[in-house]
């Protein structure tokens, strides 16, 4: 494996770091006091960072080899989403956010000219943000063959009936657009049976009916929305690719965006090893500060190794998925998918216990980022769905 950086990706890397330094981490608490006053607006210090880093050339740097991105390859990019993943909301202001990034990849790969048009241009120019509405409160979301909102045809429109939930992004007022899933024929073979549809966020029958929490946090003005559709018309020329072609959508889908979490969970995880040491390294407890107490110095150690044995995964999985396709590369990208989670968990879990009281409250990002790290055992696939595949492939190797 090469991973020696480009000259180019150097310089992306070092250029973020500044901008990163010079104009995230400083307005970061203005940002929590811009959402606390207005929770479900959209903060004008976002849009004042966006308009800066677009102006730097730090824009769109996910979509691997792609005419609208950087031109940057998974393993490339890997490092720079590690750094966005310090600061929770960094990753829109550099345009290369969750659910967006997927759906922007799945509006170039499937969508229609006219759609593209319409959303996807927006979305690249981060004047608009996407949702993504598959899961659904009354079935087994794991398993998407599972879905039962349904999407019917009606002369010239479709016509969406069913309730959703956790549905991410549609709180803050710039989503504008959802890509939903759901049955358009329950009669076809099971991964035919289900499309994927645009509908504008304004569609009459479109109800948000209330944001859900994850340990207490909304995360405001993003969110996560439970949403009833109820007789939603919408022109059937906003069908992606075609009726019963969610599942092929679905697997192309799980392109690339699939590890940027996990990316970004590796520059997470740092960034609370970092507030550990500096917390030890000012405390004094019984007489020693609390570094120099044994258990701190293995967690410490242990977190360093968890985070770049972490980190190498992930660069394994990129680096496979740059060379010899995700198809290929699905036991990496499962192993990761695992391992970035579990990890972050870990650390911080270690990074709360050497903050005490004060790692639980909001004066440190650790408890939030504990709650985002957890959800995502399961949130992107649950663990024991990639477990199950990776175990698979292995035993597949002795047949
Ligand atoms: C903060 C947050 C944001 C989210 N954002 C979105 C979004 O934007 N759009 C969207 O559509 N969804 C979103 N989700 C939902 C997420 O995709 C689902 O929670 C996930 O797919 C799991 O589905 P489920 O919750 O219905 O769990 P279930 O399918 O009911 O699974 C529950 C548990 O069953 C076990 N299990 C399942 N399958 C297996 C198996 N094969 N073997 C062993 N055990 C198994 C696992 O322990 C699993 O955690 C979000 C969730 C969260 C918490």
């Amino acid at each position: 494996m090469d991973f020696e950086s480009s000259a180019k990706t150097r310089d992306l890397l070092e250029r973020l770091g500044a901008f990163m330094d010079a104009h995230v981490y400083p307005n970061e608490r203005l940002y929590h006091e811009q959402v606390a006053a207005d929770r479900w607006g959209h903060p004008p210090i976002l849009e004042e960072l966006k308009a800066k880093a677009r102006a730097a050339g730090l824009w769109n740097l996910f979509l691997p080899e792609s005419e609208h991105g950087a031109g940057l390859s998974n393993a490339e990019y890997a490092p720079l989403c590690e750094v966005m993943g310090r600061v929770h909301f960094s990753s829109q202001v550099f345009n290369c956010s969750a659910p967006d990034t997927g759906n922007i990849e799945t509006l170039i790969r499937y969508g229609s000219e006219a759609q593209k048009d319409r959303w996807l241009q927006p979305l690249l120019d981060g004047e608009i943000r996407s949702a993504f509405a598959m899961t659904e409160p009354d079935v087994a979301s794991s398993d998407a063959t599972n879905i039962v909102a349904t999407i019917r045809r009606d002369g010239g429109d479709y016509v969406l009936n069913g309730r959703k939930w956790w549905i991410s992004g549609i709180g803050d007022e710039a989503c504008q657009v959802m890509i939903f899933l759901g049955l358009s024929d329950p009669d076809a073979p099971k991964h035919q049976r289900h499309s994927m549809i645009l509908v504008p966020r304004d569609a009459p029958g479109v109800t948000i009916l209330r944001p859900l929490t994850v340990f207490g946090y909304d995360d405001a003005p993003h969110g996560h929305m439970e949403i009833l559709f109820e007789n939603v018309r919408v022109p059937a020329e906003n069908m992606l690719l075609g009726e019963g072609r969610g599942f092929e959508i679905a697997q192309g889908r799980l392109g690339p965006g699939r590890i940027h979490h996990c990316m970004r969970l590796i520059g997470l995880a740092e960034r609370c090893l970092e507030l550990m040491c500096r917390r030890v390294k000012t405390r004094v407890a019984f007489g020693r500060p609390i570094a120099e107490q044994s258990v701190t110095l293995e967690r410490i150690a242990e977190s360093r190794i968890l985070i770049d044995q972490a980190r190498l995964l992930t660069l394994k999985a990129a680096w496979m998925m740059d060379t010899v396709g995700n198809k290929v590369a699905r036991a990496e990208i499962a192993m990761i998918k695992v391992a970035a989670p579990n990890m972050a968990c870990r650390v911080i879990d270690w990074a709360i216990q050497a903050h005490g009281a004060a790692g639980v409250s909001d004066d440190f990002v650790l408890a939030n980022y504990y709650a985002h790290a957890r959800k995502l055992r399961f949130a992107d696939g649950p663990d024991e769905v990639h477990r199950n595949q990776i175990g698979r492939l292995e035993l597949a190797k002795y047949a």
